[in-house]
């Protein structure tokens, strides 16, 4: 059965504190609502256990992206057309903007948030492979204070995140590149708008000296949550650009993936695709 908005009780906050404060009072009661464009979806579908949302849209506590010498931070209720139209999101950053440029259609893009897109946890969103590819770090924001996470430690398992349950996401932290970067961002899906991802890989290295000094690799819609492929990236670190042992990484990649067969793609699909978006990816970062 549908979902049904008068069972629903909306409360919109007038501040960060007392959002906060209404998270802490009733642990687990009321729900962040940021875009709502997950939220919707299951509440449409009567698959939504919540009836409190706590709507957050509106906080400009959590809005904006600031720029410093080193670092981008973006507030969690940035929406993937405030990614697009950033200069500065452009210059350091490209794979995030191909992130968003790949996530829903333009509606979608309008609305949904980077904090959203995070605290959904879905293994086949968009942005978190770039993020997990730029080292980025997350802002959790509590009644105790702040704390940062390393976002490559913050999904735990399926559904599950190191975010308890009067916590928001208030910010999310991308150091600036040093030096000379590659990046790379490739989603395979059924088409090139509204499609969930069969597989999606975000790379990004530091090259130094003709050497692969530094590469991370993000991984979605192969494992239980979003991954690095820190098998595929020992292949590579430290290599030269000239000998690059692409076909130990493709190999080395299985141990990074678990992927499941479902309505999207088989296993084998998953596996066989991410190999080739990995080697296709070396090639183009040994080719400069
Ligand atoms: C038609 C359609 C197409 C889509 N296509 C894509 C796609 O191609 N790629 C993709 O990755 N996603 C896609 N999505 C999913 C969705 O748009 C994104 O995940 C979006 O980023 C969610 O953000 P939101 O602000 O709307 O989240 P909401 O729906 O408001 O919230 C999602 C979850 O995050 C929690 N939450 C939100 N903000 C915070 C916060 N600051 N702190 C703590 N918890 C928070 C909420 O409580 C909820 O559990 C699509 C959705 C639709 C409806």
């Amino acid at each position: 059965m549908r979902g049904y908005l008068p069972d629903c009780d909306i409360r919109v906050p007038a501040s960060l504190a007392e959002a906060l404060e209404t998270l802490s009072r009733e642990p687990g009661v009321w729900t962040p609502f940021a875009g709502g464009t997950d939220l919707m979806v299951v509440y449409n579908a009567g698959r939504l256990e919540a009836t409190r949302f706590l709507d957050i849209s509106r906080l400009p506590e959590l809005g904006g992206i600031q720029e410093d010498s080193a670092s981008l931070v973006f507030g969690a209720l940035t929406t993937f057309t405030d990614i697009q139209n950033c200069r500065a999101v452009h210059e350091h950053f490209p794979n995030l903007v191909k992130s968003a440029r790949a996530t829903g259609a333009r509606a979608i893009q309008n609305r949904g948030t980077l904090g959203g897109n995070i605290v959904n946890a879905s293994p086949a969103a968009d942005t978190p492979p770039s993020l997990l590819a730029y080292g980025a770090e997350l802002e959790l924001v509590s009644p105790r204070g702040l704390r940062r996470v390393a976002y490559d430690r913050f999904h735990l398992g399926y559904k599950r995140m190191d975010l308890a349950a009067d916590e928001l996401v208030a910010r999310i932290l991308v150091p600036k590149p040093p030096g000379r970067s590659f990046h790379y961002f490739r989603k395979v899906g059924t088409r090139q708008a509204q499609a969930i991802a069969k597989v999606c890989l975000a790379a990004h290295a530091r090259i130094e000296d003709g050497l692969v000094a530094d590469l991370r690799i993000g991984l979605g819609s192969v494992a239980p949550v979003p991954a690095r492929a820190r098998n595929a990236e020992a292949a590579i670190i430290g290599k030269p650009l000239a000998a690059l042992p692409i076909e130990a990484a493709r190999a080395a990649l299985l141990d990074d993936m678990s992927p499941i067969d479902d309505i999207r793609a088989s296993a084998h699909y998953r596996r066989v695709v991410t190999r080739n978006v990995l080697g296709h990816m070396l090639r183009e970062l040994a080719n400069g």
